[in-house]
């Protein structure tokens, strides 16, 4: 049976791309895997930050938009991203925040994990995680960042919602996902096709606005399938609620789906293949800009309007 597979990745929208560069990859860590251009706006950059290889599950990915104003957060979008780290590696992350004048919040406890939020200069809200479930996969290590402490990917993802029932529903009816734990106003659901980047949480918020899209906010969350064929059958499902789904997308290192749930968010479904290691080899991944193929005739024009980026 066609399956989602958890989390494949989320896309978000920042101002300066040399800033959001130097965040992830230097004070998360991160691995740059992808360094393209948005394929329906060449002239912007498309960067995927996650593990060393790419691991859908690890991805974050950016439109960085000089310029752009600040976006707002509210209904109808994915609000914060969980990230999973190792077991006691909290306090190494916040004094690491601390020594870079980053604010958090160390207040909550949710689920019963330990958690650790923060913004991103934009203002895209984060938080690290200690999972209570196990997490084996490694994260991507930089000389100030040791295996020991290193993101390992992605945990959970918040959606803020008017009313969850909508948003629920395709969770649960389409996608695999259960409801697991509720307190409040926040309700957790997770599908156990895979280990990890397994979960989602609604949050439910009757009085707040919606959100705008611009910077500091995320663009729309992607859920992971094994293939094209399983991407199809899903798409048929959605299609039988009624909803407005895309035609089948080439993304060049995923074939993808686009729909907005009832709630307001937009959700992508992405596929396994062909991933990262298409155009360049996993040691040299996000080494120089990919083009897709119908963009390399333009090569020198792009390079020319794209803003330089120091990557060291
Ligand atoms: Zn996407």
């Amino acid at each position: 049976m066609s399956k989602i597979l958890g989390l494949h990745h989320i896309t978000a929208i920042a101002s300066d791309a040399q800033r959001n560069y130097d965040f992830y990859t230097q004070t998360l860590g991160f691995r740059l895997v992808k360094k393209t251009v948005n394929f329906d706006d060449p002239t912007t950059y498309h960067f995927y930050f996650g593990d060393e290889v790419g691991t859908p599950g690890t991805v974050l990915t950016f439109f960085p938009w000089a310029g752009i104003s600040k976006g707002r957060i509210g209904n109808g979008m994915a609000t914060e991203i969980g990230y999973s780290v190792p077991h006691g590696s909290l306090d190494f992350w916040k004094a690491r925040l601390e020594k870079l004048n980053i604010r958090y919040d160390n207040g909550r406890e949710v689920f019963g994990e330990k958690q650790l939020s923060f913004e991103d200069p934009d203002g895209l809200k984060l938080k690290l995680i200690e999972s209570k479930q196990k997490d084996e996969r490694k994260g991507p290590e930089t000389a100030e960042i040791k295996a020991d402490v290193a993101i390992k990917g992605f945990h959970t993802v918040t959606l803020s919602l008017h009313n969850i029932k909508a948003t629920a529903a395709i969770l649960t009816e389409v996608f695999g996902y259960k409801l697991v734990e509720q307190k409040d106003n926040l309700y957790r659901y997770q599908t156990n096709a895979v280990e990890n980047a397994a979960l989602v949480d609604l949050l439910e918020m009757p009085l707040t606005t919606g959100g705008v899209n611009a910077g500091g906010t995320n663009h729309h969350v992607a859920f992971r399938v094994k293939d094209e064929e399983d991407l199809m059958a899903i798409r048929e499902k959605i299609v039988a609620r009624g909803l407005h789904i895309t035609e089948k997308i080439n993304r060049d290192y995923f074939f993808s789906l686009y729909f907005r749930e009832p709630g307001g968010v937009l959700f992508e479904i992405a596929t396994d293949n062909p991933g990262f290691a298409t155009d360049e080899t996993v040691e040299n991944l996000g080494s120089s800009l990919q083009l897709p193929k119908q963009h390399e005739p333009m090569r020198a024009q792009i390079e020319n309007a794209l803003p330089k980026l120091q990557t060291k």
